[in-house]
């Protein structure tokens, strides 16, 4: 992750309604090993368990699909946001 993305004025207050639950907890969780496929699924659900729960769930969405990020962000997958970016574009076409 660049450090130049904290400047960015759209980048999300995670600071807003106190500390994301994702701050305190392993990374490694957010960005499952894919090329382990017990450990990804298991890291993935708990990760996605952190987010259903989160207040910052929506604008992290919003975040990681305009910017491409990797990881579990918003309780999704990068594939399940690529996929949606590419559900947008045909849809603006
Ligand atoms: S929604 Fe975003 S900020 Fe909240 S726990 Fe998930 S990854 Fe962290």
């Amino acid at each position: 992750m660049a450090l130049d993305i904290f400047l960015d004025p759209n980048y999300p207050n995670f600071k807003e309604h106190g500390d994301p639950v994702c701050s305190t907890t392993d990374p490694e969780i957010f960005f499952p090993d894919k090329g382990n496929k017990d450990t990804s699924h298991y890291a993935t659900n708990a990760a996605r368990r952190m987010c259903a729960g989160c207040p910052y769930k929506a604008p992290c969405l919003a975040w990681a699909v305009e910017h491409a990020e990797i990881g579990i962000w918003g309780g999704t997958t990068a594939k399940e946001r690529r996929s949606h970016r590419r559900h947008l574009k045909s849809k603006s076409t």
